[in-house]
């Protein structure tokens, strides 16, 4: 079976049609934590194992010797994350799993988050569990998701100075997901993926106004300006201060990369972010 954690997730949800495009539904198992959530493909015949990242013992009699398992992060970011997948790879590994993939972050990213990621991969590789590390760079969907304040207020608001995002669709992260869980030659593989291009705030912004027709600025302040932003608009302040550690990564470059092996695994251009832009404020 190929089997797929998070999978009521954004990112989970995309990597399944994907795979039923392609494998027959009785080969898939959506691991979830809620099975409401997962009607729509119990339906059309995905099986759904329900397990919980807290609940070690749910994950015991889940995966099956030669399985492919992709783990989808959690996005737990208090309840220590990295002993959450150490769940779910000691299982693939007593199991005798075929491929277990993992979606990580940036080898190049230092921000705060990037360390679960690191703490992860390392486990992996300590497993000797064969492994396929899929380093996500950014979604688009990261900012195209957020416009609301960027129309109401005219600016695109961050603290990246200059730094460039190459970040490509979750579509197109899921569909690298897919080729890597139905494909040969993964094994013990390390892939970059991101957008094939990365854009400046100061492009963003103006691709918003363009597609929107309103006027819109890059307005680029500090790490400590942006950290106060985002308290003040509600969000607790440890997230506020990793997400705004991120704009100071992305002035440093660090999640500008464009290796191709993105678009190489899926066999097609990533998705611009003007493209994205444009389906959000379709709505
Ligand atoms: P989502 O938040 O939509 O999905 C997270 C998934 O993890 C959900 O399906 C959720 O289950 C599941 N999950 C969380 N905690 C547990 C748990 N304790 N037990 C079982 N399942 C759990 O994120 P995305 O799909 O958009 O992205 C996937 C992951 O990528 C994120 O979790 C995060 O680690 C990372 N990420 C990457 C970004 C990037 O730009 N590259 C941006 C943001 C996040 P449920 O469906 O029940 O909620």
């Amino acid at each position: 079976s190929i089997v797929v954690t998070g999978a009521t997730g954004h990112l989970g949800r995309h990597v399944i049609e994907g795979l039923l495009e392609k494998v027959p539904a009785d080969q898939i198992t959506a691991v979830v934590r809620d099975a409401d959530k997962a009607a729509g493909f119990a339906a059309r015949g995905v099986k759904i194992a329900v397990a919980n990242y807290n609940e070690p013992e749910t994950f015991g009699p889940l995966f099956a010797a030669g399985d492919k398992v992709l783990l989808i992060s959690g996005n737990e970011f208090d309840k220590g994350r990295v002993a959450q997948h150490q769940v779910v790879l000691d299982a693939t590994k007593a199991a005798g799993v075929a491929l277990f993939a993992y979606t990580s972050a940036p080898g190049t990213l230092t921000a705060a988050l990037a360390d679960d990621h690191k703490g992860t991969e390392k486990a992996i590789l300590e497993s000797g569990v064969p492994y396929a590390l899929l380093r996500n760079g950014w979604y688009n969907e990261n900012y195209t998701e957020n416009l609301a304040p960027v129309l109401e207020y005219g600016a695109v608001t961050q603290a990246a100075g200059d730094g460039k995002v190459a970040s490509a669709a979750r579509a197109d992260y899921a569909a690298a997901a897919v080729a890597v869980l139905t494909g040969e030659g993964h094994e013990n593989k390390t892939y970059e993926l991101s957008g094939d291009t990365a854009w400046s705030f100061a492009e963003y912004a103006a691709l918003v106004a363009e597609r929107s027709g309103k006027e819109i600025v890059y307005n680029a302040v500090s790490v400590e300006a942006l950290t106060g932003i985002l308290t003040g608009a509600g969000l607790p302040g440890p997230l506020a201060a990793i997400l705004a550690g991120v704009d100071a990564s992305i002035e440093k470059g660090e999640l500008a990369g464009t290796s191709g092996d993105l678009s190489r695994l899926t066999g097609r251009p990533t998705t611009p972010v003007a493209e994205s832009i444009a389906a959000a404020l379709k709505g």
